[in-house]
Formats: structure tokens, C-alpha cells, sequence
């Protein structure tokens, strides 16, 4: 008698495609907006734990915006800020 395994065989093994779950996803990388001004020139407050500060609008909050880019994304918001700085 054949032994027969009560586990399906998922269906990407059966097609030999990669697991859907390991795909790999590049380094991203989280950037923090202020939620009023949409500037990123937010910064924790020293001393205070949790607490979130914006230089532009003075805005303060535990909950700043996030946004999470690709490497390529956030070099390219690297370049944006850098030129914002000229
Ligand atoms: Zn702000």
C-alpha cells in the first residue's frame, strides 16, 4: 500500500514557482512626514519619549506621517532634499 501524505503540495511548488512569501523585497526604507505641513523635517523631542517634532510648522505629535520607499525612492528623495538645501 502507498503511503499518502494528508499535506497538499502547494500548488506553486507543483508549477516550480518561487514561494510567494520569500519573495525577495528589497531594503526599504522609512521616511517620516509631518502630518500638517507634509514636511519632512521632523525630528524626535529630545527628552520627551514618543514624541515627534516639526521644525517647519511646529506641529507635535506622537504619530508622524510614514512613508516606506524602495532604495531607488528614497535616493531619489535624498537628491530632492539636497537640491531643497541648495
Ligand atoms: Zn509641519
Amino acid at each position: 500500500m502507498a503511503k499518502r501524505s494528508k499535506i497538499k503540495t502547494p500548488d506553486w511548488i507543483l508549477k516550480g514557482e518561487e514561494s510567494p512569501k520569500s519573495k525577495p523585497k528589497g531594503k526599504t526604507f522609512k521616511v517620516r512626514f509631518c502630518p500638517k505641513c507634509n514636511s519632512d523635517k521632523v525630528s524626535v523631542v529630545i527628552g520627551e519619549i514618543g514624541l515627534w517634532e516639526c521644525k517647519s510648522c511646529k506641529w507635535k505629535g506622537a504619530n508622524p506621517k510614514e512613508q516606506e520607499l524602495s532604495e531607488d525612492e528614497f535616493m531619489e528623495y535624498l537628491d530632492k532634499k539636497e537640491e531643497e538645501a541648495k
